[in-house]
């Protein structure tokens, strides 16, 4: 009988200062690539920049075991960037996104490759409990997941990272959304197909510090509800109506009132906080406008989404730029 061909199965990995977590993630993506030989399995490491000696590390694991290879791009351009990026140069017939910190246990890959086998085209790890990560991280997590699904249709899972297993259609359908300000989270819910929920505890990082910081977490949050929903557009408009209808009612009482009892002594405090009221909302909503108007214009300049400096041995030299996917 002849010998059906291994299934390849990429493990995509962003990383960006990891140095001190890297020798650790190879020798436990090592196990489990030994422990499962019905597999072939090619590991991408994604460079994102890193200022310590992450690309050195990424040459040496690839001289090693050349099931592991390496992407480094041109400079850092953040997480969303790095896995895009990945995506487009994994090979595998299914994909999982992990990440090179070893919050997201790599043992639970086999499950996710199980699920894979039974047809299911993305299998995402859903966080039971979140060690390490402190109180007001979680809190603010929570609360965002509620605002942003009070603002969209689709539904975003909960709880969830990057960590997941994709069928190859799934990464095609990812491969083709080119926006440049991605919010890969909304993504993988928007693309669709059958999903299956895996339920793990997040471990602390393995070593290494976290990447993100408040401000980064604020503007990922805000790119995920405009890159998602218009919502907060319709909310500038109802409220317009509702302030209109609201000052038609009043206006109509000041007439009335002023030709029963004639004219009043005028309030200069009641005026201030009108217009002072009024104009706050008209400037935060042009504030959102202008959100919305810079999305329009980073979008519409339609740049390559990352720069490749090198792939393995081979240097990138910018020539198939313009035909590239
Ligand atoms: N990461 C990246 N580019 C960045 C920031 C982070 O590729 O600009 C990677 C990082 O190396 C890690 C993953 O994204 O593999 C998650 O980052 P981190 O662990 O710092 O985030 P947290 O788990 O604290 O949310
Ligand atoms: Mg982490």
């Amino acid at each position: 009988m002849e010998e059906e061909k291994k299934k390849l199965v990429t493990i995509l990995v962003p990383a960006y200062n990891e140095e001190e977590v890297l020798h650790l993630l190879y020798d436990r993506l090592k196990t489990l690539m030994d422990n499962n030989p019905k597999y072939d399995f090619e590991v991408l490491l994604v460079n994102d920049g890193s200022k310590d000696k992450t690309l050195q590390i990424m040459q040496e694991l690839r001289q090693k075991d050349k099931r592991f290879c390496y992407l480094n791009l041109s400079r850092n351009f953040g997480k969303e960037t790095a896995m895009i990026a990945g995506l487009d140069y994994s090979k595998g017939d299914a994909v999982v996104i992990i990440d090179a910190d070893l919050q997201d246990p790599p043992e639970l890959i086999p499950e996710m490759i199980k699920y894979w086998e039974e047809g299911y085209d993305d299998i995402y790890a859903k966080r039971k409990t979140r060690e390490g990560e402190t109180w007001l991280k979680k809190f603010t997590s929570k609360m965002y997941y509620k605002v942003l699904q009070a603002f969209t249709r689709i539904e975003i899972q909960k709880d969830t990272g990057d960590f997941r297993l994709l069928d190859r259609r799934c990464v095609e359908a990812l491969k083709s959304i080119r926006e440049s300000q991605r919010y890969t989270k909304g993504l993988f819910s928007w693309i669709g197909y059958n999903k299956k929920e895996l339920l793990y505890d997040r471990d602390p990082r393995a070593a290494g510090q976290t990447k993100w910081n408040y401000g980064k977490l604020i503007n990922l949050s805000i790119d995920g509800i405009t890159s998602f929903t218009t919502t907060p557009l319709r909310w500038a408009a109802l409220i317009g109506i509702l302030v209109s209808v609201v000052g038609f009612i009043y206006m109509l009482y000041i007439i009335i009132k002023t030709i029963i009892t004639g004219i009043d002594v005028p309030g200069y405090a009641s005026t201030m906080v009108v217009i002072l009221f009024l104009g706050g909302i008209q400037l935060i909503f042009l504030g959102v406008i202008g959100e919305y108007l810079g999305r329009a214009f980073n979008e519409g300049k339609h740049r390559p989404l990352y720069f490749i400096d090198r792939y393995n041995e081979e240097r990138e030299n910018n020539e198939n730029l313009n035909n590239r996917k």
